[in-house]
């Protein structure tokens, strides 16, 4: 493809990078555990539970909570837009419990940092066990009230939210790019998108209708209603620090429910400032409550207790499998969003520049950090040197940097331990075969900015082929027949999101439905939206976010038997 078209197509990623898509963070078999060390620079280590475990090394959770740990102080750049945030009200450390803003009871704090840089942008509430305990007791307490306004006024404080949040997209998206680091045009995207799921469940919260069922007897009446399941506990990922938490609040709202949410420890400055845009909203004390700190701790109190109806989660396959299980006691409803690996299938009839547009999209926004990123991209024998060619010369041109930079589409991955990650999947890919068609190892910008990467000749049973990378390499495997991509396709546990790019209608009908995916991209890599449902097939989670379905998640149903009424 010729170069100035090719330019055009990089020019063109920041319209993908506003048009900003769900998918949580969903890593897989990989623990994190992050400290600070003498030398000031933030150390990760990580734990891989299944492969390698000579690479394993724990740390216990309690090293995150420490009041007395050495920090990188932040430069001017970041203390400029600190003070900003700090002068708009937005920049809230504490957490928030009944409506009041709360620090840990025994003071503790956990520092959010910079991944871009390190530095240390502020010090949360480090909560745990009691803290839990107590927001739990206010969003109970909170919950006959909100349940009982008309939808017309829930619908309305909704709104008041919604537009509240586009209101400070600016500052909200600063705060996105600080603790998460991914580009501010695409931050600024991601706080439209979260903001999306609060107006579509304002609209919503309006149509959660019953029903009228023919009776089978003459004397009797039969109807169903819809009520709300009570108080959820939503866990959320640090990829979308606020799309996450509005994907599952706005529906749960909007259906009478209150919540208590409880962020990533990396990116919980996003949530805060969320909770109080939502008390300035006219959302009453109590309904929506934010705890974070220590993770188990803070996850078993919302597991055990039988006040807490419903969990809804956003994160590792691994996590959300422990929390299904701990949800069984109590036997409460469960929602989860997680792991994907997404096929991205591009035959030889396709039209090359959409296809390298959708790839580029879905592989490389948000740094390959999301769970409908494509892991595979399948490229048929006819097409894969052509594409693969023009593909490397698009790559090669993704501006990498600090998300505040002007022109920068490729942000710093959340910390070192997914750098190393990323690194070892590349040099396993490598090890077995692969050849590395562009980047391959950590950017000359040092700190946790990787190069973006093109691997070719991989096969699908590289460990970079069976697990997510969430990173930005992409690897590209070739094929023959549309029955092998298929089975290449649909050969793993996962089942969130696939993509294909053909010409032709009854192929992309024909693949569409054997594709084992909840969501499937026909000439489109970024499919996302709050309209539309987003959930996964097998390991990939239970449920649906965004769209009319996305209520059902968050009512019970009610069957009442109108008898002798002769
Ligand atoms: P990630 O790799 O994105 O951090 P996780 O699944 O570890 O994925 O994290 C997603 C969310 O789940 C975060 O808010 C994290 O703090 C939370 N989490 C992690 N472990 C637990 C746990 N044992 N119980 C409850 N929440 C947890």
């Amino acid at each position: 493809m010729k170069s100035s078209r090719i330019k055009k197509l990089v020019e063109n990623l920041s319209p993908l990078v506003p048009s900003p898509e769900g998918g949580g963070r969903c890593g897989n078999t990989w623990r994190k555990e992050r400290f600070w060390q003498s030398d000031n620079m933030i150390k990760t280590v990580f734990t891989r539970t299944i492969i390698r475990p000579s690479t394993v090394r724990s740390i216990s959770h309690s090293l995150r909570c420490n009041t007395n740990i050495p920090r990188r102080e932040m430069g001017m750049g970041t203390e400029n837009v600190v003070a900003r945030l700090k002068s708009s009200g937005l920049l809230q450390t504490k957490g928030l419990i009944g409506g009041k803003w709360t620090d840990a009871y025994d003071g503790r704090t956990i520092q959010v940092n910079n991944p871009a840089s390190g530095e240390v942008i502020a010090s949360v509430a480090c909560m745990g066990e009691k803290e839990t305990k107590d927001a739990i007791s206010s969003a109970y307490d909170a919950l006959g009230h909100w349940s009982k306004l008309t939808a017309a006024d829930r619908s309305s404080r909704l709104r008041n939210w919604y537009n509240l949040l586009n209101q400070h997209k600016e500052e909200l998206g600063q705060l996105i790019t600080l603790e998460q680091g991914k580009p501010l045009k695409e931050a600024i995207g991601e706080v439209g998108y979260g903001a999306s799921f609060i107006e579509f469940f304002a609209e919503e919260a309006k149509r959660v209708y019953g029903d009228i069922i023919p009776s089978t007897l003459p004397d009797r009446r039969l109807f169903v209603l819809k009520q709300p399941i009570g108080v959820v506990g939503a866990i959320t990922p640090w990829n979308f620090p606020l799309a996450m938490i509005t994907r599952k609040v706005g529906p749960a709202l909007a259906c009478g429910c209150t919540v208590v949410i409880k962020p990533s420890e990396f990116t919980p400055l996003t949530a805060l400032a969320a909770a109080e845009l939502a008390l300035q909203s006219g959302i009453p004390p109590g309904v929506l409550n934010v705890v974070m700190g220590d993770a188990p701790k803070i996850g078993n109190s919302l597991l055990e207790s039988p006040q807490v109806r419903k969990i809804t989660f956003t994160g590792s396959t691994a996590v959300g499998k422990k929390l299904m299980a701990g949800a069984a006691d109590t036997v409460k409803k469960v929602s989860l969003e997680l792991g994907g690996n997404a096929p991205c299938i591009v035959f030889d009839d396709a039209d090359l520049e959409v296809a390298l547009k959708g790839s580029l999209a879905t592989k490389f926004r948000n740094s390959g950090q999301t769970c409908v990123c494509a892991n595979r991209i399948l490229v048929q024998e006819g097409i894969y040197e052509k594409f693969t060619s023009s593909f490397s010369d698009a790559v090669q041109n993704l501006k990498v940097g600090n998300g505040f930079t002007e022109g920068v589409v490729q942000g710093p991955l959340i910390n070192e331990a997914a750098v190393q990650k990323v690194d070892s999947f590349v040099q396993d890919a490598i090890s077995e075969g692969a050849k590395v068609l562009v980047g391959g190892k950590r950017h000359s910008l040092g700190f946790t900015f990787y190069e973006p990467t093109i691997i070719g000749d991989v096969k699908n049973e590289m460990l970079i082929a069976r697990q997510e990378v969430f990173g930005p390499v992409a690897p590209v495997i070739r094929f023959k027949t549309e029955e092998e991509a298929i089975q290449i396709a649909n050969d793993t546990n996962a089942g969130l999101a696939a993509y294909i790019f053909t010409s032709s209608i009854k192929r992309s009908w024909r693949v569409s439905e054997a594709l084992e995916y909840g969501i499937v991209g026909v000439n489109e890599g970024l499919v996302s939206t709050e309209v539309a449902p987003f959930g996964g097939y097998k390991q990939s989670g239970l449920g649906r976010e965004g769209s009319r379905y996305g209520l059902d998640e968050y009512l019970e149903i009610k069957y009442v038997c109108m008898g002798n009424m002769d």
